[in-house]
């Protein structure tokens, strides 16, 4: 339900009749002639009817949709000059995690050659066991920065904590949120209040309506655009890493949203990415997110999926016309 205060309403006094009717006030919003209280929670005709006779309020109405600011996002999101959900489909490729700066200039150089337009890299890298390599953390986001820099391409790479989003947010165009902090409502608005557009992954149980709650959360907080990207679902069966979930591309494609296909993390097996990146082409996803490593056997992490730089170029020429 959201209140509409009458102009010059005591908005502590409408709060406080609110608070005695058990009316929580969840986010105050500021329109150009009128303040609105949106309640945390749902409320009854019966109850609006009543909350619309305490003094100071001019209108109590349902909002149109959960996520309004998503809803009235432009089809097209534009990062750093570069349009996702256009008619031409964006290739992000880049090992999964930055491992050294010879790494990621070498990879670099041949994600320009093979078409990309971003480069990613994990610096501060989520893993499942504490045991596994974590990434380099800051220094890797400069070694990423400068990289890309060096070969005509834009940086996106994902931030994990809080106190990292500063420096994530000065290095990168596009700030990726991962599948494990898809839920995790305090980086979302830490990482809207920098103002940036975001790569919002899908977490491995979300619902489409949950994604895009996450993405309103950025929105609401204040991020320039979100792009978001399917990257599989978790399944029961173990031949693939994850369900790519097709279907859901078409489903938001159909709303107007940018959506990216992440078949890398999705398949967890090189041999599955060529025909899974074809298939979510044909789906309607606005681009592609591949994982590329020039010694895979040696990759810190996900090298059973890494595609070797030449495979790249032979994906991106069969999967789009050029
Ligand atoms: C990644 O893109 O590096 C990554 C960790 O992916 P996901 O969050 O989809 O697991
Ligand atoms: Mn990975």
């Amino acid at each position: 339900m959201i209140v509409t205060l009458a102009p010059g309403a005591d908005r502590q006094a409408v709060q406080r009749a609110l608070a005695a009717r058990g009316q929580w006030v969840g986010a105050v919003e500021h329109g150009p002639t009128s303040v609105h209280l949106v309640l945390a929670s749902h409320s009854t005709p019966a109850v609006a009817d009543d909350l619309a006779l305490i003094d100071g309020v001019a209108a109590v109405s349902s909002p149109v949709s959960p996520h309004p600011r998503l809803d009235a996002q432009a089809p097209v999101v534009s990062v750093a000059g570069v349009p996702f959900g256009g008619a031409r489909p964006v290739l992000i490729a880049g090992p999964c995690a930055v491992e050294s700066a010879d790494q990621i200039g070498r990879l670099a150089a041949a994600v320009a050659d093979h078409g990309g337009s971003f480069l990613r890299g994990g610096a501060f890298k989520p893993r499942t066991s504490p045991y596994a390599f974590c990434g380099h953390g800051a220094p890797a986001v400069g070694w990423l920065r400068a990289a890309a820099d060096a070969h005509g391409l834009r940086v996106v790479t994902e931030v994990l904590a809080e106190a990292d989003v500063g420096w994530v947010a000065d290095h990168a165009d596009l700030i990726q949120v991962g599948s494990r902090n898809m839920t995790n409502f305090a980086l979302l608005r830490s990482v809207g209040r920098t103002g940036r557009p975001v790569l919002l992954k899908r977490a491995m149980a979300a619902t489409i309506e949950e994604w895009l709650l996450a993405a309103e959360h950025l929105l609401s907080g204040g991020a320039a655009g979100v792009v978001l990207c399917e990257r599989g679902i978790r399944g029961f069966d173990g031949s693939t890493r994850n369900v790519l979930d097709l279907g859901a591309v078409a489903v938001l494609r159909a709303r107007g949203l940018p959506v990216m296909v992440d078949p890398s993390h999705a398949a967890g097996r090189r041999d599955l990415i060529l025909p899974l990146a074809r298939a979510a082409l044909a789906a309607g996803a606005s681009g592609l997110v591949i994982e590329v490593h020039d010694r895979p056997e040696d990759a810190l992490s996900d090298g059973p999926q890494a595609l070797h730089p030449r495979d790249l170029a032979a994906l991106w020429d069969r999967t789009h016309d050029a």
